[in-house]
């Protein structure tokens, strides 16, 4: 039985590395929303687009393509934007024109059509509460500020990125506030999401407890 799998949480929990590790593990496909919110971000920038501005950014979704390649790298009109898109600047603008309604609903009907196939995991902000709120497993997945922030400046040391951790500590808790916060679907742990705080879990305890929690679910079916 392929069920659908839903992991939320703020920046920087590890939802995204979980999720590829148990779609490789499982024969899942990842499908990670927030490259989704980046990539139009990046598109908007890319292409002079008002990003204040509502109806133009809807309007500019409406005319372009957001697909993924064979590696599950993400497209926009067929050009690979995948590494584009993990800039400081993309992540904040990816986080302020994703609190626009609008915009949301048709990200959120992309990834309901995709995930309609079963299989999928997908990670992001609204997946248990809005996209997938039928998902058979619903994963809240959390860590603190300063551990997030530690990880994320090991991970920029290994792509020899200088950074400050104060000033990423700074950006994880602006982006949390905003992505909490905001009016249209904001982040929040669904009442059947099963809550797990990473702090000081390796990913594989995390991967595992998740594998546990997906087989106790195809179990009961
Ligand atoms: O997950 P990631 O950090 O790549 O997401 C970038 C931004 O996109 C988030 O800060 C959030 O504002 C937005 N996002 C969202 N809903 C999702 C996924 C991402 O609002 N499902």
């Amino acid at each position: 039985m392929r069920i659908n799998i839903a992991i939320d949480g703020p920046s920087g929990s590890g939802k995204s590395s979980i999720s590829k590790i148990l779609s490789n593990k499982l024969g899942y496909t990842h499908l990670d929303t927030g490259s989704m919110y980046r990539a139009v971000a990046f598109a908007c920038l890319k292409n002079n687009i008002d990003v204040k501005n509502e109806a133009d950014i809807v309007n500019f979704i409406k005319n372009i393509k957001i697909s993924f390649n064979d590696k599950n790298e993400i497209l926009v009109d067929n050009e690979n934007v995948s590494s584009l898109i993990r800039t400081n600047e993309i992540s904040m603008l990816a986080s302020d024109i994703s609190a626009f309604a609008k915009v949301r609903e048709l990200l959120v009907e992309m990834q309901k059509n995709i995930a309609s196939k079963k299989g999928y995991i997908l990670d992001g902000r609204d997946i248990g509460t809005v996209v997938l709120k039928d998902a058979e497993v619903k994963i809240f997945l959390t860590a603190n500020s300063e551990v997030r922030a530690y990880r994320r400046m090991l991970q920029n040391k290994e792509l020899g990125i200088e950074s400050d951790f104060e000033k990423i500590k700074k950006d994880i808790e602006a982006r949390d506030y905003q992505d909490i916060n905001r009016k249209a679907s904001p982040l929040k742990k669904a009442d059947d999401a099963i809550l797990i705080d990473a702090s000081y879990m390796t990913i594989d305890e995390v991967v595992n407890s998740i594998i546990d929690v997906i087989e106790m679910r195809i179990k009961n079916d």
